[in-house]
């Protein structure tokens, strides 16, 4: 190839021959390019298009660039770039908001030899950083090649409230849908008088529930439900006031659900997909009732999921570890996985996942084989931390920033980290800038809210001021980015009880 001169790294373990091509991802500057080299012309050189071609001792090449034309070329010629359904087994969801993070991701689940959703990005989380569900979908698919990784990844479209965010998710190919009906739950439910409690439970969407207050009272309330399974049994009884309770709380919801997951039949036409329901954004725990509840109400309605969010005990904040009692959450935890045990059995999937080490053991021993831990913040701040390494500067006018957008951008966030908690970074050598915001809680917290606001800020020209400095200081430093991801989640991994 004409190298001569230019300077270039070829990604190794991206090297495959197809129809006499040989087919490999270069990086030439910051820019990642797709190359093929062959004698004959074939459907696929011809499916690509390139930005420069050209002769060398015998053999053509084609230089083409990263985009999302040549994304869906590659994904039609190389099957192990499309996304597939979710395994079953536990998994794990590795979200990457800059585009950079993914080989590093492969890394660490092909070591565990756990399947993971790579893409896996809520459309909350691409508003924030500008990013297309196509745009999420293409990094992925460009990084599996360059990892040679053919073992399969799922795509989450990670909650999803509103019928247009499923089509906007399914044109782009996503194979999982993570539904979000958090906007129709009712968080007062456990506050009202019986007299208001029992207006709104007949004021629910019967109709679309396909029922009536009479024989849903009858379903639940009477009848002692006994779970079993391997872990242990609990019995669920319903009072009527708490059938009442937990309809007003989720029935609403429920129907929202309903709506979304007839869309995804309806685009799917038969195929199969993978179905979450979250409900892990509510003000208190999910009591096992109203999993109960939840899990039969749509069993009932002929929603077939694959994985349920709770919101469980104790606080799961942001960027940290797990804030609670661990007796009850092991205890609580337990139950829930003889109701998915007995009512699936379906995976429960843990949000906020990543950081929470203090429960993993716990995770890992009840639910083997049968969780999913999603996380994505966590792999922005490993991004800031090669940062910190090579550009203190530049980290520390991250700082600052974030500081400025620090008290807007935390009120969608449970968090505890305040203001006046957070140190000043100039009371910092440039050595110690990773161990203080990196490695203590109110750091990580400052950095993880701030995300959207760093990876979106521009100037009065338009220009971005942090995203373009930060994906250079990352790409000339893959390497080392890619190593920080895999002994990050190696931690995550090795405490959920999994072996390398
Ligand atoms: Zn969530």
């Amino acid at each position: 190839m004409r190298s001569r001169g230019r300077e270039i790294k070829v990604y190794r373990r991206s090297i495959t021959t197809q129809s006499g091509t040989v087919s490999l991802l270069i990086r030439e500057g910051l820019d990642k390019k797709f190359v093929m080299i062959y004698r004959e012309e074939s459907d696929l050189v011809e499916s690509f298009k390139a930005e420069e071609e050209g002769e060398l001792d015998g053999y053509r090449y084609r230089i083409c660039p990263c985009n999302h034309e040549n994304a869906l070329a590659l994904r039609r010629y190389f099957p192990y770039t499309r996304p597939s359904r979710l395994a079953k087994g536990s998994t794990i969801g590795m979200g990457d908001r800059i585009g950079v993070a993914t080989p590093g991701h492969i890394r660490a689940a092909r070591e565990f030899r756990i399947f993971p959703a790579l893409a896996q990005q809520s459309i909350r989380e691409m508003g924030r950083t500008g990013r297309s569900p196509e745009e999420v979908l293409d990094d992925v698919s460009w990084a599996v090649f360059q990892e040679g990784y053919r073992d399969g990844f799922a795509a989450d479209a990670d909650h999803l409230k509103t019928l247009e965010d499923i089509d906007r998710t399914f044109k782009a190919g996503f194979t999982m849908y993570t539904l979000d009906p958090s906007d129709y739950v009712d968080d007062l439910a456990g506050t009202y008088d019986l007299k208001t409690l029992r207006e709104k439970f007949d004021g629910l969407p019967w109709k679309e529930l396909g029922c009536d207050p009479r024989s849903c009272l009858n379903r639940y309330v009477g009848p002692r439900f006994r779970l079993r399974s391997s872990e242990g049994e609990v019995d669920i009884t319903f009072s009527e006031e708490v059938l009442m309770r937990s309809a007003v709380k989720y029935s609403k919801a429920i129907a929202h659900i309903l709506k979304m997951y007839n869309r995804l039949v309806e685009l799917f036409d038969g195929k199969r997909f993978d179905l979450e329901i979250s409900v892990d954004e509510t003000a208190s725990p999910t009591t096992p009732q109203e999993h109960f509840f939840i899990a039969s109400e749509l069993k009932r309605l002929g929603v077939r999921f694959d994985g349920l969010a709770l919101r469980f005990v104790g606080a799961f904040e942001k960027a940290v570890d797990y804030r609670g009692d661990l007796k009850m959450f092991e205890e609580t935890f337990k139950t829930h996985v003889i109701i998915a045990k007995s009512l699936g059995p379906y995976k429960l999937s843990i949000h906020s996942g990543s950081d929470k080490f203090s429960i993993y053991p716990i995770i890992g021993k009840w639910a083997k084989g049968m969780f999913h831990l999603k996380t994505a913040g966590t792999s922005y701040l490993e991004a800031l931390r090669v940062v910190a390494r090579h550009d203190p500067r530049l980290f520390r006018e991250i700082i600052d920033y974030s500081m400025k957008c620090f008290e807007r951008d935390k009120a969608t966030y449970m968090i505890s980290t305040k203001i006046e908690s957070i140190p000043d970074h100039r009371m910092c050598r440039d050595e110690e800038l990773e161990d203080v915001f990196l490695n203590r809680d109110e750091g990580r917290q400052l950095l993880h809210v701030t995300y959207g606001s760093i990876l979106t800020a521009r100037d009065s020209n338009g220009r971005w001021i942090f995203r373009d400095k930060i994906r250079k200081i990352l790409l000339e430093n893959e390497e080392e980015y890619y190593q920080l991801l895999q002994n990050h989640f190696r931690k995550h991994l090795t405490a959920l009880g999994l072996k390398g």
